[in-house]
């Protein structure tokens, strides 16, 4: 189990105080689905290859469903198991738009094993095959994955790695947490470097630099 370990970094822009695990940053995690990954059940499931999406995924507000809506019709059939269904039933969960739509157990974009134009996330293939940076399409929650960021009132910001606790009750009976014991610590560099981009996305680039120096010396 890597070890929690918090340091504190501030912004020289903004001023944000922010609290980080250095001790996750530092290891050597990287996310392995399909290699290992037994996704967030209560049974071990890795041959699903639903990784972390078997419940859809959390939008942040209507800016970021409108957003994913107009992506959504924009996707390549062939990157896109579930395009026809998702013309038929939409691709929110309700009316609130607050949540993705579930097909078969999983989220409606997660392409499942054997899907000839490739099994993940039709958002992330579609990225990658056009050039552009998954995390500059993908919804928030999908591409923060497994690290979480707190904002608190008095301008201090946390940044952790994700847990049970963020799936709620459903959290204590999960089979397992890919952010527990050493599964998932296989990378071939510390993961501040594995999550570079998206480090610097959640903040900013002043402080993931000074994180990156950190875990490196
Ligand atoms: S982030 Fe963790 S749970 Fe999600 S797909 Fe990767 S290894 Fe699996």
């Amino acid at each position: 189990m890597v070890m929690e370990r918090f340091e504190e970094f501030v912004d020289p822009v903004d001023g944000t105080r922010w609290t980080v695990d250095v001790g996750f940053l530092g290891s050597r995690w990287r996310c392995i689905w399909g290699e290992g990954c037994q996704g967030i059940l209560d049974e071990p499931a890795e041959a699903l290859g639903h990784g972390c999406c078997s419940v859809g995924t959390e939008l942040l507000d209507e800016e970021e469903a409108m957003t994913l809506s107009a992506l959504a019709a924009t996707l390549d059939p062939d990157l896109f198991q579930f395009r026809a269904w998702a013309d038929e039933h939409g691709i929110f969960e309700d009316e609130r738009r607050r949540r993705t739509i579930t097909v078969d157990g999983a989220c409606v974009f997660l392409n499942r094993p054997g899907f000839r134009g490739g099994a993940g996330c039709a958002l992330h293939r579609q990225a990658l095959r056009d050039g552009e940076r998954p995390i500059d399409t993908k919804p928030s929650v999908c591409w923060q994955l497994p690290l979480v960021v707190e904002h608190e009132a008095d301008g201090r910001a946390r940044l952790r790695r994700w847990g049970r606790g963020d799936r709620g009750p459903e959290g204590a009976t999960m089979a397992w947490c890919c952010t527990e014991g050493d599964n998932a610590q296989v990378g071939s560099k510390p993961t501040a470097e594995e999550l570079a981009d998206e480090l610097r996305a959640l903040v900013g680039p002043e402080v993931a630099v000074a994180i990156r120096r950190w875990v490196a010396d």
